[in-house]
């Protein structure tokens, strides 16, 4: 039985405010996939946030799976993140100085993860793996970056490069106002194939510094790797001399207190940190052994600074987050709450024929368009993406926000519960059923 079409919720609100935000932000927006231009309508401006929902400027109200791109992985508001962060605020935002706060978070880090023996800092993702680029580059010496194709990290203006033509080719800016001279200094190659690694590093290996993924690849779909393929990178990385950077912006905390280095057991050179580190405000971390760490300013010559970073308020949400996610049993009973809801919805659509799969692992997942297992970008089919739209509208019809993207991957919070998803799952299925019926 096919489900009842909801009404469509009401964007007057969100559309003129939209309107007034156009006159004074390039595209009405901070941050270029906020304006929704992939999906239908408006992008909707959120009052609040709490729990697992969030509510519209027209006073709709939906179950979140977006979590802020990642961070919120206690959901939006969070009591204790809350108190932490006004607690912190009662002494000053700002000091520029080390704070006690920064000292507690680095602790718990280094404590809790193997790969991390010293952490620095920043404000954001991309700062992150700026620096551990110019990290890796200053201890090694050598100036080229193997990157893969579908992995993005940051606005970096050496990663905002996508291959050409060819399989291994130098890379060309993916972005208006980066130079051919910096795009030149990164090669681009497809996930998943370590003997196109080999045989880059084979050819290259005196000129490249490092080697970069994200070991989850989340930022174009969900592009599952074998642990095979990491351990070939880890392996050819010390076999070429170059460092292996992992970056788990989006998979660091998000799969374990280790991130994916803990997940698939393999030591990276560095990591760098985002999102949840930051307890839902803006920071970033890279960090490495202690002895790679000894490289940085002011211990070494490789500069990195920054005047907020370690914002003290940003440390103690990220350090109230953290201790949450401590909490024996957090990630097994999130990864549980996360396969029966996939699960759910993967079961209707094998049993009603629709072409759609839920690759997950822990608490991320993606809506794929397609039956087999894809795990490089160049699998994914781009004329699939008017079925996500589709989607995207229909569940927000009926109280469900996605990120607004049929290339960006949902999360699951600690704070759906069980009734949420239940309720959520089945949401999913009229709306697969509305998208899949119509003709
Ligand atoms: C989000 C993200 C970044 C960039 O982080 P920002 O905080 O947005 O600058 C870098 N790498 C990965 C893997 C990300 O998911």
């Amino acid at each position: 039985m096919p489900q009842e079409h909801p009404s469509p919720i009401s964007r007057t609100r969100s559309a003129q405010l939209f309107e007034q935000a156009k006159a004074v932000f390039p595209g009405g927006v901070s941050s270029p996939v906020r304006a929704f231009k992939s999906v239908n309508g408006p992008p909707l401006f959120i009052v609040k946030g709490d729990g697992c929902r969030i509510t519209d400027a027209d006073g709709n109200t939906f179950v979140d799976f977006c979590g802020s791109w990642g961070p919120l992985i206690l959901g939006h508001n969070h009591p204790v993140v809350r108190e932490a962060i006004l607690e912190a605020v009662h002494n000053g935002t700002s000091f520029g100085a080390p704070s006690l706060p920064e000292l507690e978070l680095g602790e718990l880090i280094v404590r809790n993860n193997r790969f991390v023996e010293k952490i620095r800092f920043v404000s954001s993702g991309t700062e992150a793996v700026m620096s551990a680029i110019r990290l890796a580059r200053g201890v090694t010496g050598k100036s080229k970056i193997i990157k893969f194709e579908g992995c993005y990290h940051g606005h970096v203006d050496s990663l905002m490069v996508k291959a050409g033509s060819g399989l291994a080719t130098f890379g060309v800016g993916t972005s208006a106002g980066i130079p051919e001279a910096f795009a030149r200094e990164t090669l681009v190659l497809p996930l998943n194939d370590d003997a196109l690694v080999q045989e880059t590093l084979e050819r290259h290996s005196h000129e490249i510094a490092a080697i970069i993924i994200e070991p989850i690849p989340a930022n174009n779909g969900l592009l599952l790797q074998h642990a095979a393929f990491l351990e070939a990178l880890r392996r050819l990385a010390d076999q070429y001399q170059a460092l292996l950077i992992f970056d788990e912006v989006i998979s660091g905390f998000r799969v374990g207190i280790e991130g994916a280095a803990g997940y698939f057991n393999i030591r990276p050179d560095i990591v760098t940190y985002g999102k949840i580190i930051g307890g839902g405000m803006p920071v970033g971390a890279y960090g490495a052994s202690k002895e790679l760490m000894g490289h940085v300013a002011p211990d070494g010559p490789v500069y990195q600074a920054g005047t907020l970073s370690g914002n003290p308020v940003a440390m103690a949400a990220g350090l109230a987050a953290l201790k949450q996610l401590l909490q024996p049993g957090f990630y097994e009973a999130l990864e549980e709450k996360t396969n029966r809801f996939t699960g759910a919805i993967e079961t209707h659509c094998r049993e009603q024929g629709y072409p759609v799969r839920f690759p997950h692992i822990g608490s991320i997942f993606w809506v794929s368009f397609s039956e087999s297992s894809i795990r490089s970008a160049e699998e994914i089919d781009p004329k699939r993406m008017d079925d996500f739209k589709a989607l995207h509208q229909t569940l927000l019809n009926r109280q469900i926000y996605l990120g607004p993207s049929g290339y960006e991957v949902g999360f699951v919070s600690a704070a759906h519960t069980e009734a949420d998803l239940e309720w959520a799952a089945r949401a999913f299925c009229g709306a697969l059923d509305e998208v899949f019926m119509v003709d």
